[in-house]
């Protein structure tokens, strides 16, 4: 590891003044960025890390009117056992419940788990050996090398590399809104990036609070991976049935967490068995797997199903 200074931040505005600077990397658990740095992946080595940690009252959970407030700093441990995420968001609580194993989710943040950078064995190998598109390059490495834990949903041009947060698909399956120190979006905008960033946030950007609707609404997520400890996805799937209809979304698949659309549509009637495998249908009509994982197809294809049916 190289030296770099450490900056205990007193508040968020604090924290986001103090990276502006540039040459900066926030900390919350450190789950992700100290592997980052540890493995020295990343073009530019960071001069000064900002501990979003030392900053106090970020790890709250509370109601108030129609949103449940969530702090960045809530724990994904605390997040998977608290009761009014586990009566009101099933999704969340067992998304947040399937991330890597106990010590990781005793340090590890949901704003770490959704500001987390891409898990592509090529723009993670250490000392930075593959220049990749995602890190100003011009190359896709896993486009023509070893794509099969890769996007299987269209990434043939850009970055291929699929999206790793285990949280995020529930956020967008419950239409949660993500606050910053500067802005303000719906989680499905804050992963619209396919390139060198894994968010929407610039430099010095903190996330502030996540917000969800606090509405009558039935949810489930499912995930698979090659382990059933300690492992990032292969393909996840969250679903959020409201009186606003069904909102279903998969993760693992493309570089962003997906929605389904054209699946929600087949749900549009209520879910069944016979709906729940139509919406499967409509997810792999859409599929353009690369060379090396087909396999996942079939797998997103049994998510879907058992996702929806939890919840019919
Ligand atoms: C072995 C292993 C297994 C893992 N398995 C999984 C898994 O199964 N599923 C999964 O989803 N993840 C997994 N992870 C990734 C990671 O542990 C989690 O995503 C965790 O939630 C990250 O949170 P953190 O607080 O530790 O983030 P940190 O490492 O502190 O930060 C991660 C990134 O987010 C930024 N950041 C943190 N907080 C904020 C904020 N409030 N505002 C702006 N930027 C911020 C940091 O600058 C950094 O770039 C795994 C990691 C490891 C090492």
């Amino acid at each position: 590891m190289r030296p770099f200074t450490h900056f205990d931040a007193s508040s968020t505005s604090d924290a986001a003044s103090t990276a502006s600077a540039g040459g900066a990397l926030f900390i919350a658990g450190g789950t992700d960025v100290l592997g980052t740095l540890k493995d020295e992946i990343l073009p530019t080595y960071p001069r000064r890390l900002v501990n979003l940690k030392s900053i106090e009252g970020l790890d709250y959970i509370k109601e108030e009117g129609d949103v449940v407030k969530i702090g960045p700093l809530v724990t994904l441990e605390a997040l998977a056992e608290d009761e009014t995420v586990r009566s009101r968001f099933a999704c969340l609580a067992a998304a947040a419940e399937r991330v890597s194993g106990p010590t990781q989710r005793k340090m590890g943040t949901i704003g770490g788990n959704i500001c987390q950078m891409h898990r592509c064995w090529y723009f993670r190998t250490p000392e930075n050996r593959f220049p990749c598109l995602r890190k100003g390059g011009d190359t896709c490495f896993a486009f023509t090398g070893d794509s099969r834990y890769h996007s299987i949903f269209g990434a043939e041009q850009g970055c291929i590399a699929a999206s790793p947060h285990d949280t995020a698909p529930a956020l967008i399956a419950l239409d949660a809104t993500i606050q910053t120190t500067s802005a303000s979006y719906s989680a499905a905008d804050f992963f619209a990036v396919n390139g060198a960033r894994s968010n929407v946030l610039q430099d010095g950007e903190v996330v502030t609070e996540i917000q969800i609707p606090n509405r009558e609404t039935r949810s489930a997520f499912q995930k698979f991976a090659e382990r059933k400890a300690i492992d990032f996805p292969l393909v996840n799937c969250a679903a959020a049935s409201s009186s606003e209809g069904v909102r279903l979304v998969l993760g693992g698949v493309f570089p962003m967490p997906l929605r389904m659309p054209d699946a929600e549509a087949a749900l549009a009637g209520g879910i069944s068995e016979g709906s729940a495998g139509a919406a499967a249908d409509a997810v792999v009509a859409l599929a353009k797997p690369l060379s090396k994982n087909a396999y996942k197809v079939e797998i997103a294809r049994a998510l879907v199903g058992r996702t929806l049916l939890e919840i019919a």
